[in-house]
């Protein structure tokens, strides 16, 4: 059984290793010239840190039971226990403990600074309905916390915006909290033990790398620089056209898994499932950066970093302090500090236009405000992501239900990555499984040997 993968980011490359371990005939056919999507190291300076993501939650088991499949359980590590802030109001405030952004500890929320006023709980009906985090939120806890605490944090994993973003697509956890979510955030709850996130010594990108190797070592074909441009079923199998636009190949496979991002999925699936194709046209994205600093010496503030509120109209949404986040990088870069700061929101994209230095020269202006101090700059990188992060508007739910659909409705296709019910790394691998899955579960399956729980 041939299967073709479009795609080599997380979700490509774990479909392809579930894929090879039912004893498939993969092929990965990716379109840009390296593998991992937005799992990318890179070198800054001198030393290879993360250019994309650089945590995984570890309170959902598939990124770690993936780190522990692939032997790199040696290298698992936890960010170190200082905290996280929030810059706003002229100063950096601790970020109090949250529920997805609804605090905990208002007491403690009104002493960081962060808000003027302490909230007041207005209990409300939960709607039947989807509606936007700002829509569910402002009523009931009040529009300062939504601004300077859910906004922010819902910034650093959508870059997008509380009012447009779907609270049952994006916050779950804020939506759980029912009709009166400042009380219930704030009620006693049972708190898994253990980190909330983990790394890898070296950077998350290694996961790709080491990834990408595993497909290789079992017999997959990894195929860079080859675009796929469309796809077909003129019968029972596919036709996959690859490679540029003035020298298509068509490449035919038993089965076809489509990992991209949403733009290009629509694209690809315009002709073999046309409502899935017209359900991901809108879905937009954000395009955002990443500039990594390197600076000679240490920073005047601890803590792994601060998010900030779109309403105080800085240029960067976040910094991490990733040598004092990561002891690893710590040790790596000596007297030095490594950090990076994210620039650019859903919609707002003007900045991303401009060249390298003054993208760096933003970032670096904010961050001296924010620090207060910044020691001298040795080493910069801007790292675009054009089209990186898929909003989960308000609806996001109902566009993955007519994709589920329309594509369970084409036999030997399915769809898996970050568009669809997660964008962190998790959910993300999580997605591919339940692709891989499916295709398994189709009357003909992928291959002979059933799905080995053992192996998952
Ligand atoms: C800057 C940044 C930081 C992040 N930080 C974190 C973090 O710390 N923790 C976390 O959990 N998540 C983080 N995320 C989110 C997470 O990294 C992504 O959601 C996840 O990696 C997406 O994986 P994917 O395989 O779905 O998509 P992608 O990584 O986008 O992979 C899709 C691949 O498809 C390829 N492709 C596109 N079109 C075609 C085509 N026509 N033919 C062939 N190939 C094609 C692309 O080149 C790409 O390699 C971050 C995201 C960004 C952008």
């Amino acid at each position: 059984m041939r299967v073709i993968v479009v795609g080599g980011g997380l979700a490509g490359l774990t479909a392809a290793l579930e894929l090879l371990e039912l004893g498939a005939d993969v092929e990965v056919l990716e379109g840009a010239d390296h593998v991992g999507g937005k799992l990318l190291r890179g070198d800054v300076g001198g030393l290879e840190v993360d250019l994309g993501a650089e945590s995984i939650l570890a309170r959902r088991p598939e990124g770690l039971a993936l780190i522990e499949r692939l032997g790199l359980g040696e290298r698992l590590v936890h960010p170190s226990s200082r905290g996280a802030a929030i810059w706003t109001r002229g100063a950096l405030r601790p970020l109090p403990r949250t529920v997805q952004g609804v605090p905990s500890d208002v007491p403690a929320l009104v002493a960081s600074g962060i808000v003027a006023e302490a909230p007041v709980s207005r209990p409300l009906p939960v709607p039947d309905h989807d509606v936007s985090v700002r829509e569910f939120l402002e009523p009931r806890v009040g529009g300062e916390v939504v601004d300077r605490l859910v906004e922010p944090l819902l910034g650093g994993v959508y870059a997008g915006h509380a009012s447009r973003l779907s609270v049952r697509a994006a916050a779950p956890q804020v939506l759980a909290l029912g009709d009166d979510p400042l009380t219930a955030a704030a009620a006693p709850r049972d708190v898994p033990a253990g980190a909330v996130f983990a790394g890898l010594v070296g950077g998350v990108g290694l996961l790709a790398e080491v990834l990408a190797d595993r497909v290789r070592e079992l017999g997959g074909r990894i195929r860079t620089g080859t675009t796929v441009r469309a796809l077909s079923r003129p019968g029972a199998g596919w036709e996959v056209f690859a490679g540029p636009t003035t020298d298509v190949e068509v490449r035919a496979a038993d089965r076809v898994v489509v990992a991209t991002p949403a733009a290009a999925t629509s694209r690809l699936l315009s002709e073999v499932a046309p409502e899935a194709a017209f359900a991901l046209a809108g879905v937009e994205l954000a395009s955002m950066a990443i500039v990594t600093l390197v600076v000679d010496g240490a920073l005047p503030v601890e803590g792994s970093g601060f998010l900030v509120p779109a309403v105080d109209r800085t240029t960067i949404k976040a910094s991490t302090f990733s040598s004092q986040k990561w002891p690893w990088l710590g040790a790596l870069a000596g007297g030095a500090t490594v950090l990076r700061a994210s620039v650019g929101r859903a919609g707002e994209s003007g900045l991303l236009q401009q060249p390298d230095e003054r993208v760096v020269a933003a970032a670096v202006g904010d961050l001296h405000e924010a620090l207060g101090h910044l020691p001298p700059v040795t080493a910069a990188h801007v790292q675009r992501w054009g089209g990186a992060l898929p909003q989960y508007e308000v609806g996001h739910l109902d566009v993955v239900a007519t994709v589920e659909r329309d594509v369970a409705a084409v036999p030997g296709l399915e769809v898996c990555g970050a568009t669809y019910r997660g964008v962190g790394i998790p959910a993300v691998i999580a997605s591919a499984q339940g692709a891989v899955r499916r295709l398994q579960g189709e009357g003909d399956n992928v291959c002979d040997r059933p799905v080995d729980e053992e192996q998952r």
